[in-house]
């Protein structure tokens, strides 16, 4: 495979177009932002952790029976993935009360969610990601009402295979955001799931090993990632 031009760069990951027209590279990059990309900064082998978690976590839930965007590895930062046309919603799945919902309703942080919330936000940078209905997203043309069920059912089908992969590695997962995309006339999981991504708490000591470590200035970050990293990632070289 060769790789070609780069097609798009976000906060914390580079897309790159390749000689196959159906499939391209995502490189996971060593910056990392937060607040609506107000706070910034550099990690070194933070792009490793986040990819081999990624490639770890689509690689159990394709044996699962669940499509997903990812290929292989075309190094240990770079993924090839399917192209796919992504759908403008992020879908955040809640078991644990954390971050943004205790700030908007009566939650306190740590109270059980169950059943787990779905909720969905418009993915996009000039409106600050709003959280969106079904109404708004038919609205917007964003997915139609059989994708957005479709989408529905196969986040908690993730949650679920999430939640006992990490409880099995003395992780708690409370949220994480997922995309999707459209591939050949199927939905597919695409984009990341990676401590920039989801939080994981452990389960003994409650301590996070993900993203909040930076926004809250909670400690070593890179730290924090390599155990998540050592936990879930099967083999992994620290
Ligand atoms: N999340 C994400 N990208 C976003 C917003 C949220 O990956 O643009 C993840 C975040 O890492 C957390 C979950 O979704 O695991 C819920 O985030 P929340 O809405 O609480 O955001 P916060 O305000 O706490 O950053």
């Amino acid at each position: 495979m060769i790789k070609l031009d780069e097609l798009y760069s976000g906060k914390a990951k580079t897309v790159f177009r390749t000689d196959n027209p159906e499939k391209l590279i995502m490189e996971f990059r060593n910056s990392l932002t937060a607040f609506d990309g107000k706070k910034k900064s550099q990690a070194p082998k933070k792009g490793y952790y986040n990819a081999q978690i990624s490639a770890t976590l689509f690689r159990l839930i394709a044996n699962n029976g669940i499509k997903t965007h990812f290929d292989s590895m075309l190094s240990e930062t770079e993924m090839i993935v399917d192209s796919v046309d992504i759908i403008k919603i992020e879908v955040i799945v809640r078991n644990i009360a954390a971050g943004s919902i205790t700030k908007k309703y009566p939650f306190n942080t740590r109270e059980k969610l169950n059943p787990p919330i779905l909720l969905f936000d418009y993915k996009s940078d000039e409106y600050g990601d709003p959280m969106i209905n079904d109404d708004i997203a038919l609205a917007l043309g964003l997915a139609t009402m059989e994708e957005l069920s479709e989408i529905r059912t196969l986040a908690l089908m993730i949650n679920s295979i999430l939640v006992k992969y990490m409880n099995d590695r003395n992780l708690l997962l409370p949220d994480f955001k997922l995309e999707f995309g459209r591939c050949k006339g199927s939905i597919v999981l695409a984009d990341e799931i990676s401590c920039d991504t989801c939080r994981f708490w452990d389960k003994t000591t409650g301590k996070s090993l993900d993203k909040d470590v930076f926004r809250f200035d909670k400690g070593n970050l890179v730290a924090a990632y390599r155990e998540a990293a050592k936990r879930i990632v099967p083999a992994i070289s620290l």
